[in-house]
């Protein structure tokens, strides 16, 4: 999984800005207005008796570039955009517990929301 990503990532244009890892949480973020968007057309298209085609979850926001700002002194990225600051290890880890998120909903929220409460404190100590 990581060494796919890394691959992908290698091969982007931009090698400086394509190491850097793109914000999980905001990444997050956009794909779900991105999907809340597309079914909404895909409603109107409906009423309008129209085919619309909702790309699958794979595909929405996969072009989805938040890249994350690197701390060189602690080896932590941080988001420009909500403050996030962690690890690569933590960023596909959060980024894992996300996609599952999708498929579990609610009840994997507290487990996702009690870890990121830990890894505050560990951070702060
Ligand atoms: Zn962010």
């Amino acid at each position: 999984m990581r060494s796919f990503w890394l691959c992908e990532r290698f091969y982007g244009k931009n090698l400086v800005l394509s190491t850097l890892p793109n914000c999980p949480e905001c990444v997050a973020r956009e794909k779900k207005a991105l999907k809340k968007q597309y079914e909404m057309e895909a409603a109107k298209a409906e009423e309008e008796d129209k085919d619309y085609f909702i790309p699958s979850d794979r595909d929405i926001g996969s072009d989805i570039e938040i890249p994350m700002k690197l701390d060189p002194s602690t080896k932590h990225f941080v988001c420009k955009r909500c403050g996030l600051y962690a690890t690569r290890e933590q960023i596909s880890d959060i980024r894992d517990r996300l996609n599952q998120r999708e498929f579990t909903k609610e009840d994997k929220q507290y487990d996702y929301l009690e870890w990121w409460q830990k890894s505050k404190k560990e951070k702060q100590a």
